[in-house]
């Protein structure tokens, strides 16, 4: 068993270490505190391959290997969660099921548009949300396509995306289609005011009669929810990894602040209490690079990396959460001042259990593994 990077995956991480420190640090309170995506720095992301991490190379992508693209995203989350999320959500939920499932055709015309911009997936809708059988909005079909009708929400990057990956009711079943925001009848509403996270752009969106060639259709009638379970093993990878980049910023939060601040005389890194916090939190970021380790290479070796992507990111939410709680304590009173950045993470890290499922309804397909051929029945 060999724990090392290749020398390929040890120079794509200085590369994105090097760019989270260049570019994205200098902008992640800003972005925070002006709840703006930050478009140049997306700009500067997509030169250096970053949307198109995804993308095979004879499309003119960086693609990336499993590993690697945890390690992206990783050192983007250490420097700015909003900016990990946005790079994350683009290339597992969007690109991904697209390379994984376009035809020719479909990948040249939209991985060119995605390498340079961001996509978003809008599955989710007001009366639909972890229960994707009850999808309402409507690809009814026409002689030659689909016209669409519904509403979605909570749909991230809605207010920056390109193209839009859409999960509609078809006559066969739930079905995807790759569709441009600026089609008429698309309109991008309501943007969520949101507790962290806020240089992301989450937004519900109308479809009113929406007209959508054939050829606009990814896969199969019917084929929407196994495409989606794939694209959110992937992103399920991904947010394990933002989990671990926000894990280690934020020790490295605390640690500082534990150093500089005496009291009773000493420096409080001195005091056991504390301590605790830190051995923890050490452990879970040691338990969480393994996890995401092992499904990476479970995913390299074309082997299932769903239950394993799953399972880091349930432990990876739970860990940065209670990371950044802790190294919030370690603030004491200033861990509360949006002043101080663990403030910031504190906030950050509470997405982890929503995006890409939660935590409850993640559970229940671990629980059903414990108690596989036993003749209990387990449904959500
Ligand atoms: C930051 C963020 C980003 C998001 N990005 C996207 C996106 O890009 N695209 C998109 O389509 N959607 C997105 N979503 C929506 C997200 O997928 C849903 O919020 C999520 O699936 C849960 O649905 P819900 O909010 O309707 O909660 P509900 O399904 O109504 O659940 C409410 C509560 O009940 C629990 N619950 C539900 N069913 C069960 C059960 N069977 N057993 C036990 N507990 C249960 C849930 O765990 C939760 O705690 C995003 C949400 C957030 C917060």
């Amino acid at each position: 068993m060999d724990f090392s990077l290749t020398e390929e995956q040890s120079s794509f991480r200085k590369l994105f270490r090097d760019f989270a420190a260049k570019e994205v640090a200098k902008v992640a309170k800003h972005t925070d505190e002006s709840e703006e995506p930050p478009l140049d720095l997306f700009n500067k992301a997509a030169q250096q391959g970053f949307f198109a991490a995804m993308i095979p190379e004879d499309l003119g992508g960086a693609a990336l290997d499993p590993l690697s693209y945890t390690l992206l995203i990783e050192e983007l989350a250490k420097a700015c969660m909003s900016t990990a999320i946005t790079i994350a959500t683009h290339n597992s939920l969007v690109v991904y099921p697209i390379v994984s499932r376009g035809d020719d055709a479909q990948k040249e015309n939209w991985l060119s548009v995605l390498a340079e911009n961001a996509g978003a997936l809008a599955l989710n809708e007001p009366d639909a949300g972890s229960d994707t059988s009850r999808l309402s909005t409507r690809a009814k079909r026409t002689t030659d396509g689909y016209v669409l009708n519904g509403v979605k929400t909570w749909v991230t990057n809605a207010g920056i995306a390109k193209l839009l990956l859409v999960i509609a009711q078809a006559d066969g079943g739930p079905t995807a289609f790759v569709i441009d925001p600026a089609t008429p009848g698309v309109k991008i509403g309501h943007r969520e005011p949101t507790t962290g996270l806020r240089g992301v752009t989450f937004h519900t969106v109308y479809f009113d009669a929406v007209g959508i060639a054939e050829a606009d259709r990814l896969g199969n009638e019917g084929e929407g929810l196994s495409l989606l379970q794939t694209a959110l093993s992937h992103f399920q990878l991904a947010i394990a990894a933002a989990a671990l980049g926000l894990d280690e910023h934020a020790v490295a939060q605390g640690r500082a602040f534990a150093i500089e601040r005496k009291q009773f005389g000493v420096s409080i890194a001195t005091k056991q209490g504390l301590g605790n916090y830190f051995a923890d939190a050490e452990i879970n970021a040691e338990v969480l690079r393994h996890q995401i380790e092992y499904a990476a290479w479970l995913y390299e070796q074309g082997k299932d990396f769903a239950a394993a992507a799953l399972k880091a990111k349930l432990f990876g939410a739970k860990a940065a959460r209670e990371t950044a709680n802790h190294m919030l304590q370690v603030h004491g009173g200033y861990g509360f001042s949006d002043e101080y950045t663990i403030s910031q993470l504190y906030r950050d890290a509470r997405a982890l259990d929503l995006l890409g499922g939660t935590p409850q309804v993640g559970r229940i397909a671990v629980w059903q593994e414990v108690f596989a051929d036993s003749g209990v029945v387990i449904k959500p």
